[in-house]
């Protein structure tokens, strides 16, 4: 249960003061939630210093100032649009206040003349007059104090300007539990962080341009207390499914040694790494739960398959899953023939299989004939159960969630876990998305692929690469056309397709086809088979390519609207060409003019094949923020943590996390107790039903 103490916090907002019905929904909006909580987690981006008093004599053009003035004369518009003006002075000086589209009743009220006020705002010299558009605040003379101080500037939205954020939000800090210190004390003490409570303070009360910084010790407090509850919560899912009976596969070594030997190639040192990390986890009794991570083409099957021999070899099953039908299917035209040469079988099922044939395919599943299966979530599928299925390899599994990842896993008697990916992900974001699990990593290409040629091309000279792409063509190569998403609107983005398809039938007659992902599986595989087998020349397509089809004889690839894909989706694009024996180009069209960052992106892609390299750059130009907070990425926004300017504190995290699970696994101690508090707040609680039912 959650502490009592946290109870106001997990109120509603419509309960402060201030927030009326009329501003609940747009304070929602903005905060993407509607409790007390919520809006405490909304940062300040900015700071307005208002604690400047002069004589309006001395007060300089564009300056904030605050000060007491008494109110002279009112110059209402006489026509609709001009602005009202009303005349002000202290001793020294006048100021003219002005005002559009004010109500008349409002300024009598707020401005009556021979009245005292306090006005805060910026001060412009227009017509030789001192003049102050629309000031931020007006009150009475004793109000000064509250007025003209440091001023913290939220993110808005329509119907929510400052004084409806300040109200609020100075009542939300007034529910701010005392809470038990959650962090390690010296950690605290040497860092000269804040306790929690006055960390939230600090944060909506910033006095100077660095307490709004990252590295501000109150931001720092905030973000390391969200990133020690992330990986705590996965330490404590790890600990549990590492708890599960696992079991021991010691492997097969003859099954081992005919597999390498029916191989045309020898392993990369990388390939050997990788494999006996697997090895030795699968060996373990307890689970598995490793991350492989290797770019496109760096050879991530074969070691999937040594993997699933070693449980396979041992009388158990191996499932391998993938994210969409197309790769499935192909993962069963690569590891099929190398199962067969084994004398293994292998099933595949999907979405597809229907009928008597998935009830043939399940019953092998069922009763073990099949050792070796392939498929993609249709695998989930609560009719689908597996004799004794010992390992569980997914592919490409940012496409695929936490939750679904464990719903596989639960098929077998806990088996162990392989992930493989293709996303070159930056070390310290591989800690905050597989915090949870060890990870390899093919950093070595097997030998022998040809560099990728890249070009930028404006696409007003789309002309020119069709005439190079029809030479090209002629001499006998084959090549992808790839038409971008849109605004994720699938009508639009099908159009811009079909009608590209349509244009390039006026060059390619009837050697052009076309695939998208509003087509029948089936139709899909007839336009990927023709393209394999050479009937086509040109493949139009959405990015429904994009996780791996393998067609050695493509050897171009033209992306249209290049500025509007992400760097690491680029890259997977052109990782589908310099795969055979023949030199292949990557034609980037982009819409001119590109911005600045659009630019160096592109320039990225054509100075660089490094998967790796081609991650961090894109970390650094477009932020973390935006490279996680894609769709793709699965992953819940941070709150307090900025990936990038408290990458250090990540790393601490983890380190600290780890040592918690090892030594307080229940959270039992006065410390864990405090940290069940901390896993709340972060809503990291279902690690504590977690160690629950562990
Ligand atoms: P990934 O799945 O990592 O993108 P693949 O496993 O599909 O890469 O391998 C890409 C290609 O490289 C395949 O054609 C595969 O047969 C080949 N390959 C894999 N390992 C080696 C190796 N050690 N030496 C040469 N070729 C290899
Ligand atoms: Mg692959």
């Amino acid at each position: 249960m959650r502490p009592l103490v946290l109870d106001p916090l997990f109120r509603s907002i419509r309960t402060l003061t201030g927030v009326g019905p009329k501003h609940a929904k747009a304070f929602e909006k903005l905060l993407g939630g509607e409790r007390v909580l919520d809006l405490l987690w909304h940062k300040p981006i900015d700071l307005i210093d208002r604690r400047h008093s002069p004589k309006l004599k001395e007060a300089k053009a564009g300056q904030i100032v605050t000060t007491t003035v008494t109110i002279l004369q009112h110059q209402l518009p006489k026509r609709r649009g001009l602005p009202a003006r009303i005349v002000a002075s202290d001793d020294t000086a006048t100021l003219d206040l002005v005002f559009f589209n004010a109500h008349r009743d409002w300024l009598e009220k707020t401005y009556p003349i021979n009245a005292q006020v306090v006005i805060s705002g910026r001060v412009e010299p227009y017509n030789n007059r001192l003049q102050m558009v629309h000031p931020d605040h007006a009150g009475k003379p004793e109000d000064i104090a509250s007025i003209a101080k440091i001023e913290p500037v939220y993110p808005m939205t329509a119907g929510i300007g400052p004084k409806q954020m300040a109200k609020p939000i100075a009542e939300a800090l007034k529910l701010l539990p005392d809470m038990p210190e959650w962090l390690d004390e010296p950690l605290v003490k040497t860092r000269n962080w804040p306790s929690w409570k006055k960390g939230m303070q600090v944060l909506h009360a910033p006095e100077s341009a660095e307490d709004i910084d990252p590295a501000a010790p109150a931001r720092q407090r905030l973000a390391y207390d969200e990133l020690l509850a992330r990986q705590i919560a996965m330490q404590m899912m790890r600990l549990r499914q590492k708890k599960l009976r696992g079991r021991s596969f010691a492997g097969d070594a003859a099954l081992r040694t005919r597999f390498l030997k029916s191989l045309p190639f020898e392993m990369t040192n990388a390939q050997k790494m990788a494999i006996a990390d697997i090895d030795a986890d699968m060996a373990d009794p307890t689970r598995m739960l490793r991350l492989l991570q290797g770019d496109v083409g760096s050879g991530k099957t074969v070691v999937a398959m040594a993997a699933m021999l070693n449980a396979v070899g041992a009388g158990a099953q191996a499932a391998l899953m993938a994210p969409t039908e197309i790769l499935a299917r192909q993962h069963a035209e690569t590891l099929g023939p190398m199962a067969s040469a084994l004398g293994l079988s292998v099933a595949v099922l999907t979405g597809r299989d229907k009928g008597k044939t998935r009830d043939a395919i399940t019953t092998a599943i069922q009763n073990g004939t099949a050792q070796i299966i392939i498929g993609t979530h249709a695998l989930f599928q609560e009719d689908v159960s597996f004799k004794d299925l010992g390992l569980v390899i997914i592919d490409e599994q940012h496409r695929f969630g936490v939750h679904q990842r464990l719903m596989l896993s639960d098929k077998g008697l806990a088996p162990d876990v392989l992930v493989m990916t293709a996303t070159p992900i930056p070390r310290t974001l591989t800690l905050t998305l597989y915090g949870d699990m060890d990870v390899s990593r093919l950093l070595e290409k097997p030998p022998g692929r040809k560099p990728v040629d890249t070009r930028l091309v404006a696409v007003d000279r789309i002309g020119e690469v069709v005439a190079g792409l029809k030479r090209k063509v002629a001499s006998g190569a084959r090549a992808y056309w790839v038409c971008p998403l849109v605004e994720e609107n699938e009508d639009l983005d099908l159009a811009a397709a079909t009608e590209r398809h349509a244009d390039l039938q006026q060059h390619f007659g009837a050697r052009v086809g076309l695939i998208h992902g509003r087509l029948k599986p089936t139709e899909k595989d007839k336009v990927m088979a023709a393209f394999a087998a050479g009937e086509l020349d040109v493949l139009v397509a959405t990015t429904v390519i994009e996780v791996g089809v393998n067609v050695p004889e493509a050897t171009v690839m033209v992306i249209e609207h290049a500025e509007r894909f992400g760097l690491a989706q680029l890259h997977q694009l052109r990782g589908r060409v310099g795969r055979g024996l023949d030199a292949s180009a990557c034609i980037l069209l982009y819409t001119a003019p590109l911005s600045e960052m659009g630019k160096q992106r592109l320039s990225v892609m054509r100075d660089t094949e490094d998967g790796f390299l081609i991650a961090e750059k894109d970390l650094e130009l477009r932020g973390a923020g935006e490279v996680l907070g894609t769709k793709q990425s699965g992953l819940p926004a941070f709150r307090m943590a900025n990936v990038e300017a408290h990458s250090d504190l990540m790393l601490m995290a983890h380190t600290e996390a780890k040592l918690i699970a090892e030594r307080d696994p229940m959270l039992n101690t006065r410390r864990g107790e405090a940290i069940r508090a901390l896993l709340y707040l972060f809503e990291q609680d279902q690690a504590i039903q977690t160690i629950r039912s562990g």
